[in-house]
């Protein structure tokens, strides 16, 4: 639900070193506003006139987005102020999304990012009311169309504050009860209450639509609370997997049946004693006892079948260079970008100049799977205590 939006992006600037983005939904919000505003609320509430509610219209949106596009940069003022890079912020058929290249660090940072939003919401709403209400009677229209602004802001303000990870509010609660848990514990029930928050919404649309019989609002709403809970239950489990990776080093990764064979060795003969014979999915190469390669069984798979007797195990593997060997100390989360990088499927772990392991990717799959599974057992225990 969170990646049926945010991929298919216009340009627009940038802003102080920020880089604005607009998804293909924002449209959306954008005509449903301007036509609300435009042919209904100041034509047939006010009555203004046809050109002037148009004109109006237009205006207040554009001054709504732009609301919305301030009260996303003020997090990420703050955000880039405390050393948390924000590269683009996304104007989304829901608002805006400023996207965090890492977490925040610290509780007192994100408590800090997550306020600046609202509080620059709360700015702007008292702004419009301040500016409407000193206007002269003559621009009553402007008047009107500053006071809507004044209330959408409020509006956007109170419903980011609502405690639901991954609204402000909910990033608000997270950072209080970061203070008192870790981040992992802070951010289930954070989230938690992001879920409960999202199907709130979705009952909130069903009411709409059962006793006010809008169809609109049922659809609009559901939409709304989908997405929160979606956002809510992948943030958990992204959190989950970079503390547990974050965690562990090669110590606990690392296996110590070292499969390898010489750089010399036919590919038949490799073929058919570890692939076939010993079932090994793939090995080291070495020569004069250095690891000086690794051979997996995909690259095997592509290898054309009339070559295997005429060629070695060294015309075929990967090369892996000294620089890559790892040490026991080694964090898994620079192995695993290391491996992604330069597309090995397997490294040697060495010390004191000695190989006495091995890891390989599939190794830490396995191993981050059932660590998130065990996680998330834990978790639904203490959900029942
Ligand atoms: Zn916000």
């Amino acid at each position: 639900m969170q990646r049926f939006f945010l991929v298919r992006t216009v340009r627009l600037f940038k802003v102080l070193g920020i880089q604005i983005e607009i998804d293909y939904s924002w449209f959306i919000i954008v005509a449903l506003v301007f036509f609300s505003l435009g042919f209904q609320f100041f034509p047939l509430v006010y009555g203004f006139s046809t050109s002037l509610s148009l004109a109006l219209g237009a205006l207040t949106t554009l001054l709504f987005f732009t609301s919305v596009l301030l009260h996303e940069l003020s997090h990420s003022v703050v955000a880039n102020r405390n050393g948390v890079r924000i590269k683009k912020i996304i104007l989304f058929i829901f608002g805006g999304v400023a996207s965090l290249t890492q977490e925040p660090t610290k509780p007192g940072v994100e408590f800090r990012i997550a306020i600046a939003g609202p509080l620059m919401s709360l700015l702007l709403s008292a702004l419009f009311f301040a500016v409407g209400y000193f206007l002269p009677d003559t621009l009553f229209p402007l008047a009107v169309a500053l006071q809507y602004l004044s209330v959408i802001n409020l509006a956007l303000a109170l419903f980011n504050l609502i405690p639901g990870y991954p609204l402000d509010g909910g990033r608000l609660l997270r950072a209080l009860l970061w203070h008192k848990l870790n981040l992992e514990r802070a951010t289930i029930i954070a989230s938690r209450v992001g879920v409960v928050v999202g199907y709130l919404i979705i009952a909130y649309g069903v009411f709409q639509f059962l006793y006010l019989g809008s169809v609109l609002g049922l659809i609009w709403f559901a939409f709304i609370g989908f997405f929160l809970i979606s956002a809510a239950r992948e943030s958990v489990l992204q959190v989950l997997l970079m503390s547990t990776l974050g965690k562990i080093t090669v110590r606990e990764l690392m296996s110590h049946d070292i499969v390898s064979v010489r750089a010399s060795m036919p590919l038949r003969e490799v073929v058919e004693r570890y692939i076939l014979g010993e079932k090994q999915s793939g090995l080291l190469v070495t020569q004069n006892n250095l690891v000086v390669g690794e051979i997996s069984i995909d690259l095997l798979r592509r290898f054309p079948v009339r070559k295997l007797s005429t060629s070695t195990a060294q015309d075929i593997m990967v090369p892996i260079k000294r620089k890559h060997f790892l040490r026991p100390s080694a964090p898994a989360a620079k192995v695993l970008q290391l491996m992604a990088a330069e597309g090995f499927e397997r490294l040697p772990v060495y010390i004191n100049n000695r190989l006495t392991g091995v890891v390989t990717r599939d190794d830490i799959r396995v191993y981050l799977s059932v660590k998130t599974d065990l996680l998330n057992q834990e978790q639904r225990m203490h959900a029942k205590v």
